[in-house]
């Protein structure tokens, strides 16, 4: 049987107004692309997520409805554009994303630092969360991402180890936790990491992928339950009942995390601002 979760619709007018900027700006955001459950909350708070780098994943991950393909050349005049749209639309709080870019040589890195710099330029208030891909763990890459003048940094875990392979097949569960660890280690911010519940993973592999995450610095953790995009996507094993994710905060927090968001509609960007905020 299909899950089918109660949200609210976002209002029409801030719907119509982020819309025709992403469009006038031809930018795309996680939220519209993915027709983010939480759009009326997250739209309301100023908040958004882009992805930059095109719409074409060099990868394909087996939860993931973004295409797949070759990159095409990267849009130079993103940064400006988001820049504008960021302004445009007031946002106060903005994740950056991308596709996973491997056929460049700095995997994207350099244009997430550009992003940053725009947007920073015109929006000097602004609070960019940067969630990265893991860059085949090419610490140029993951260097440019530190300085990039970010104020949060986060990479997705995803799932548990045993999963990982099947999930993420061009990713690796271990290179995963290297980058956590080496944002925790080189930049003095928060890092935070996702996991996805109800691929197949037992609570016992959860809590053990969480300890693994805290061992390589990260702090901030979200929760959430997976819902199949498409029936060619990962099949759903469990849904969750809300009291699971309200015992996996609490297990959280009382391993260490300093913030925590869980709950079967949180995504990575859920409540971003708030959740860094708790700390
Ligand atoms: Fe989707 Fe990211 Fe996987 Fe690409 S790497 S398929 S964007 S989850
Ligand atoms: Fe956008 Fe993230 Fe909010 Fe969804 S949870 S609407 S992707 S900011």
């Amino acid at each position: 049987m299909q899950f089918k979760p109660k949200v609210k619709a976002p209002a029409p007018e801030i719907l119509q107004n982020m819309q025709a900027v992403l469009e006038k700006n031809t930018l795309t955001t996680v939220c519209e692309a993915a027709a983010c459950p939480n759009r009326a909350e997250c739209y309301a708070r100023n908040s958004a997520t882009f992805m930059i780098l095109g719409d074409t994943c060099t990868r394909a991950c087996a939860f993931c409805n973004v295409k797949t393909g070759h990159g095409r050349d990267v849009d130079v005049n993103e940064p400006q554009r988001l820049a504008k749209a960021v302004q445009e639309l007031q946002l106060q709080y903005v994740v950056i994303t991308s596709v996973d870019r491997d056929d460049l040589k700095d995997y994207g890195s350099g244009h997430f630092a550009r992003c940053v710099q725009a947007i920073k330029e015109k929006n000097p208030e602004v609070k960019i969360e940067l969630l990265t891909p893991d860059f085949k763990y090419h610490r140029d890459a993951l260097g440019t991402i530190v300085r990039s003048g970010a104020d949060k940094l986060a990479h997705n875990q995803e799932t548990v180890r045993r999963l990982s392979k099947s999930v993420r097949p061009q990713s690796d569960y271990d290179r995963s936790l290297k980058v956590l660890e080496y944002y925790a280690r080189y930049s003095p911010l928060h890092v935070k990491s996702s996991l996805m519940c109800g691929l197949g993973e037992t609570k016992k592999e959860l809590l053990v992928t969480m300890r693994e995450l805290l061992d390589v610095g990260v702090s901030e953790l979200t929760l959430g339950q997976y819902l199949q995009p498409t029936q060619k996507h990962h099949r759903v094993a469990r849904y969750y009942p809300p009291k699971f994710f309200d015992e996996m905060k609490e297990e959280a927090l009382s391993m260490g995390f300093l913030a925590v968001a869980s709950g079967i509609l949180v995504r990575s960007s859920y409540f971003a601002e708030d959740l860094g905020e708790k700390l």
